[in-house]
């Protein structure tokens, strides 16, 4: 139990890779927070791990909005007097090329993926700084190292999420805060399962392992960042990509 009775917020983590995070720090015997947007799905996996004896707590807010995760924050430092560990995992994409993206589009993924991580990054801070201990773990993309046609809104976030993972690590740690990120590349989640075979075996030629990443092999880099082995770690990105941006 390499987290026994840690508090760990994970934002997104009604589904996909954030569920898995969720699960995986659970499972070391964490508390975790699932935040998300959704709230039936939020529920559900609540309700899912605690059925399995894990300890969660749903709680229903969207990571823009000041206001709500400074309250969710409150509720949690309030019952658990603590916050050890934030994942700044929900994101979503709007694709499309430059010449047809809408101010919109660019907006909705600049505000969730870049206003997020800033909103609850700093909604936790004072409770960290005042313990002198804490972790934050922001999950960026290969696509803010390497770039994307068609995602020029989705890569600028993920390279600034790097850039503000990189300047919140020099301002916390002195305060021994670790803030890292984690830059995974395809992952089988329902979003790559629906690339057709020709896409899929366009993509698979470029990773030098020769399959997509699984949720799970993100939730292994995000415990070992959160654990005491990475305790003098600070400021990075791991790539989690199977090699493909080597
Ligand atoms: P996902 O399945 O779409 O899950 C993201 C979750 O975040 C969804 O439940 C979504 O809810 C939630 N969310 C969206 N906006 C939110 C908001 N404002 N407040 C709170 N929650 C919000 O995505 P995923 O594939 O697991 O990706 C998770 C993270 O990994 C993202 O940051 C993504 O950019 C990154 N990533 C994924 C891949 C990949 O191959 N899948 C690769 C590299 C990086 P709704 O759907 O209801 O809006």
């Amino acid at each position: 139990m390499r987290f026994k009775d840690e508090v760990v917020m994970v934002t997104g983590s009604s589904r996909g890779i954030g569920k898995e995070i969720a699960q995986a720090f659970a499972e070391e015997g964490a508390i975790v927070a699932i935040i998300d947007v959704n709230a039936e799905l939020t529920e559900a996996t609540t309700q899912e791990l605690t059925a399995r004896g894990l300890k969660a707590e749903n709680f229903v807010c969207d990571v823009t909005n000041l206001k709500n995760v400074e309250e969710m924050v409150t509720k949690i430092l309030d019952k658990y007097k603590r916050i050890d560990i934030l994942v700044n995992n929900a994101g979503i994409t709007k694709d499309n090329l430059l010449l047809r993206m809408s101010e919109n589009d660019w907006d909705a993924v600049i505000n969730v993926n870049l206003r997020g991580p800033f909103v609850c990054t700093k909604a936790v801070t004072k409770a960290m700084m005042k313990a002198r201990k804490g972790r934050i773990i922001n999950i960026a993309s290969i696509i803010g190292i390497r770039g994307n046609a068609g995602q020029t809104n989705y890569a600028a976030t993920k390279a600034g999420v790097i850039g503000f993972t990189k300047s919140i690590a020099r301002e916390l740690a002195s305060r021994g805060i670790t803030a890292n990120a984690i830059a995974p590349g395809y992952i089988q989640t329902p979003m790559t399962a629906k690339l057709s075979d020709a896409v899929r075996e366009d993509l698979l030629k470029m990773i030098p392992l020769g399959t997509l990443g699984t949720a799970k092999d993100v939730a292994g880099a995000c415990l070992f960042l959160a654990s005491k082995e990475a305790s003098y770690i600070t400021g990075q990105t791991i790539v989690v990509d199977g090699g493909m941006a080597i």
